[in-house]
Formats: structure tokens, sequence, C-alpha cells
């Protein structure tokens, strides 16, 4: 791990009802911009307080691949054609061996093959590249029309990754300038107003581009700091990762879902099938269940603010 991490500077059970709740049928394949959706919530009346949506209740049940169907396809990286998939700890089999995607990394790759109009010449900006998801998104758009930033440049070597502060320099992104930005685990090291970015990134998105972004989700309790000290101290505070904030389960709705219209519910199998899923090796439990492999799908109309 860099000494310095991403493009920062630098649990709990569910509750009792959320638990009874149960999930419905997963609709098909989304024909919209709503993909990780069966249903998002509905736009405020005129001079109507739109309320914080709940979303406390996302997922509590995970899906279930069929035993014919994990038994019968073999899992091979959707971004690099790999199969070979080695042990994270406490996550066995998650890593490709070829490309290092993760699952957030493979949800992102199903989405920019199946639900985003990304073509030749669509603008990418994208933080903390993965390397087979950068290899990807540049043979798809084109190298002039895809640009990779990072905090530490340095810890990307070859891959032409521009230094970038997010503190600082999303002020300078221009408005309505990428068809497509991609963040995954990014927000979660910011030493500033996480909020304040994300709007700032919306703002930056085409009319119709969209935002792909995963965060931490550990135990249902959000919290976050920004503190004083040195990166050690930090580090012995925050962990050698120095993760400045979660995004508890419980409190999407009351974090990212005052800022953009979010799905009621998180569910893959609104936008993919369960094939798709298995085949790109994002486990069951990662379906329906907000976890840190979730990938939220934000587009300008979505801001609330
Ligand atoms: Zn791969």
């Amino acid at each position: 791990m860099p000494s310095r991490t991403k493009t920062g500077r630098a649990g709990t059970s569910a509750s009792p009802r959320a638990a009874r709740l149960r999930f419905r049928q997963p609709a098909t394949r989304a024909p919209d911009h709503m993909v990780v959706a069966t249903r998002r919530l509905r736009p405020p009346r005129d001079g109507a307080r739109e309320a914080p949506p709940d979303l406390s209740s996302f997922s509590l049940r995970p899906g279930r691949a069929s035993r014919a169907m994990t038994q019968t396809i073999t899992p091979r990286c959707n971004i690099c054609g790999g199969t070979d998939f080695v042990d994270l700890p406490g996550r066995p089999k998650v890593r490709c061996a070829a490309c290092g995607s993760l699952e957030r990394a493979r949800v992102c790759a199903l989405h920019i093959a199946h639900t985003l109009a990304l073509g030749s010449g669509s603008r990418v900006l994208h933080f903390a590249p993965e390397r087979g998801l950068q290899a990807l998104l540049r043979d798809r758009v084109g190298a002039a029309n895809y640009r990779a930033v990072d905090i530490a440049p340095e810890n990307y070597p070859g891959l032409g990754v521009q230094p970038f502060d997010l503190c600082r320099d999303v002020f300078s992104l221009p408005e309505r300038g990428y068809d497509l930005i991609v963040m995954n685990h990014v927000l979660e090291h910011i030493e500033c107003n996480y909020s304040a970015v994300l709007l700032r990134l919306a703002r930056a998105l085409t009319d119709g581009g969209a935002l792909l972004f995963s965060v931490p989700i550990d135990g249902d309790d959000f919290w976050d700091h920004i503190v004083t000290g040195s990166p050690d101290e930090k580090a012995e505070r925050f962990g050698p990762f120095r993760h400045y904030r979660n995004f508890g389960r419980a409190f999407i709705g009351d974090t990212l879902g005052m800022l953009f219209r979010m799905p009621e519910r998180y569910d893959l199998l609104g936008a993919f099938t369960e094939g798709d899923l298995v085949r790109a090796n994002i486990r069951p439990h990662h379906w329906r269940k907000f976890t840190g492999a979730s990938v939220f799908v934000v587009r300008r109309q979505d801001v609330r603010i």
C-alpha cells in the first residue's frame, strides 16, 4: 500500500425492522439509467419538501445464485478475461490474478458493458485508476479522451496518471466535461467535505453522463473524522490505509441519499442477470446488499440540492 492513499490527502448488526424485510422478485434488465434500482424515489411535488429517502433497509437479504448456475459457469474477469482469482484476507478468490480487479471494478465494467452509452469519443475521468479498468476504458473511448488522476501519481508508473488533489482541484473540473467519472474507494481517504466533492463531480458530468463510485460500507454506523496530526499519528488512529470515514449501511439515505436521488433498494439483478454476475465473479452477498462492492450510479438529474 502506498504511503499516500488514493485521491485523498493522504459493525454492527442490521436493525430488526430491516432484517424482517423481504425482497421483491428482481426486475428484468433496466431500460434506462436506473441501473441498480428497481424503482427510484418520486420527485417532490411543486412546493413540497422532499423528505430524505429511507434507505436504511436496503438489502438485508443477500441474493443467492442457483446451485446449477454456480456449478456450470466458470467465473471469468469481465475486464481482462482472466479465470484465476486469488484470495484476500477473509475474501476467498476475489482478486483477478491477471489484472488485479476486485468486485467493485468488475461491477463498473458490467455497467460500462450493459447500461452506459459509452463509445469512442466519450470523455472519461478516472480517479485512483484500477489497472485493468483503465485499459478497458482507454480502449473504449480512445487515449485522448481518457484522463486518469490521483493525488499520488507515482503509485501508478506507466499509466500516465496526472496529479490531482480532490479537496483542492475538484473545483477546476470543467462543467459538463465528462461522460463518465469513475471513483472507487477514494472518498474515505479525503480530508475535506465529501459532500462538496460529490456534488462538484456531478456538475462535471455531461447531461447524459454518469458518475460511478463506491465507498467502504462496514456495518450500520456512519462516521467521519478530519483531524490534525502527522501522517504517522493518523495512521495509528485510522489504520495504515487511513480511512477517515465509513458510510454505514443504516445511514446511506441520511448521507449519500440527501445528495442524490438514490434507488430504494440496491439490487444488481435489476440491471444484470444472475449469469452476468456469476460469470464476472460477483459473489451473491454483493447483489442485494450495500457493501464495499456496491457501485452507486449518479447522473446530473439525480442531484437533490
Ligand atoms: Zn482481470
